[in-house]
């Protein structure tokens, strides 16, 4: 069997668990698997790194940020290489130009585009345990690049893909995939199996368990994904194509607080105009996520969208100087609001699922900014302040507690 599996930022967080991690691979290796190891950097290093590189210029030239960034997970793979020594066991720690891990170009948020398994696979059939770095590739100028905050899964599963793997294991800092994050919601329940459609939703709108790009990844090239603890032995979450356990109506509740909501008052009511709004943004690679649009009056109109705040001040500055050409009257942005899902392939054939959500957000008295849905989620913009008591109330609401 060849396993891959990755280790997040806390289950690296000290020489102790790098210890730790390093004996629970070697039981693996030691029943004759071939075993990769893919890792984060170690707790907090990359948020530090990104306050060290403000400390001397607040906009850092996006290539030298990741040329920082990309030490992080350096540090964790050598530890980890130095630690699986110590106990006896042959390994090697392995960087994005050393596998190598060909990205696009952009920095800060690049693609994993292919990977050379050559030395990976070579140093596998020498009996050696690989470390791979993850979040970080090498793009087609030989400059380091990072895949977006979290990116380690989708380099695991990316690995996973590329040297058909048995399995892809994602141990983190807690039992598996919940109902909610379990960090905000005390009733939330681990979830034994979850399908990709439903976890890639749950991901992309802000539970941060898995990177949403892993998850894609994962389901294209059929990989089997489980997340599971670090820190103890229970069984994890499975991501699959098919579940077995009786669909429930939703499987979990996300929230997002990243997200702001730019405004954009006063265009004219008028053919083309959202067209124009929203290519400008798109040329800039700015994703726009949940839109509403205002019924003309007085031949004007307001349109509204959420950007990560990532994106707000590169989208507002872009959007300042299109104002001529835009005609609109006036800009605003606000950061003060959170985005809402839920998500559940049950609520396709159920009527009433949204207007359950809203019922339970009416009795919290927490107002509803923007809506939108697809066949497998409702997502509410809200107040950001509202958020956890807002998530509480909705996996009340949907029963998703533990009995
Ligand atoms: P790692 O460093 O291992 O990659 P992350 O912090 O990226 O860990 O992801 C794990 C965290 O995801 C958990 O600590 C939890 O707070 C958060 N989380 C958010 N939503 C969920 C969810 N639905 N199920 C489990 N964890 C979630
Ligand atoms: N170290 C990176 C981050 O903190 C990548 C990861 O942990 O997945 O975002
Ligand atoms: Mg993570």
């Amino acid at each position: 069997m060849l396993i891959v599996k990755k280790f997040g930022g806390t289950s690296v967080g000290n020489p102790d668990r790098i210890m730790k991690i390093a004996a629970r691979c070697i039981e693996d290796y030691s029943r004759g698997d071939d075993v990769v190891v893919v890792l984060s950097a170690m707790d907090q290093t990359t948020d530090e790194l990104i306050d060290l590189a403000h400390k001397v210029n607040e906009k850092p030239p996006k290539r030298e940020l990741d040329m920082l960034l990309a030490t992080g997970e350096q540090v964790s793979a050598a530890m980890m290489a130095m630690a699986m020594d110590r106990l006896g066991v042959r390994a090697v720690s392995l960087n994005a130009f050393q596998v190598p891990m060909h990205t696009t170009s952009r920095y800060g948020s690049a693609r994993l585009k292919r990977i050379d398994t050559d030395r990976i696979m070579h140093e596998l059939e020498d009996r050696k345990i690989v470390i791979v770095t993850g979040f970080q590739g090498v793009n087609k100028y030989d400059d380091f690049t990072t895949l977006g905050r979290g990116g380690s899964d989708t380099t695991a599963v990316a690995l996973a893909a590329s040297l058909h793997a048995d399995a892809c294991e994602i141990y983190t800092d807690v039992d598996g995939v919940y109902t909610a994050d379990p960090r905000i919601c005390p009733k939330a329940r681990k979830l034994p199996e979850i399908t990709y459609d439903e976890m890639l939703d749950l991901s992309t709108l802000g539970a941060g368990v898995l990177h949403n790009r892993s998850v894609e990844m994962a389901k294209k090239y059929e990989v089997r994904l489980i997340v599971r603890s670090s820190l103890n032995r229970s069984e994890g979450t499975i991501v699959e194509e098919r579940v077995n356990v009786e669909k429930m109506l939703i499987s979990g509740v996300a929230l997002d607080k990243s997200a702001d909501r730019i405004s954009v008052i006063g265009l004219r009511d008028e053919p083309g105009v959202a067209f124009k709004l929203f290519d400008v943004l798109a040329k800039a690679n700015i994703n726009i996520d949940v839109i509403l649009q205002s019924i003309g009056r007085d031949g004007l109109k307001d349109i509204s969208f959420t950007v990560s705040d990532d994106d707000a001040d590169d989208a507002m500055q872009l959007l300042q100087d299109s104002q001529t050409r835009l005609h609109y009257r006036d800009l605003s942005i606000n950061k003060e609001v959170a985005k809402l899902s839920i998500v559940g392939a049950g609520m396709m054939s159920n009527p009433g699922v949204a207007a359950k959500m809203f019922e339970a957000l009416y009795n919290e008295d927490i107002n509803i900014n923007m809506i939108s849905t697809s066949e497998i989620r409702v997502t509410v913009l809200i107040s950001e302040r509202d958020g956890e008591r807002a998530v509480n109330a909705v996996h009340d609401a949907f029963g998703l507690g533990e009995e």
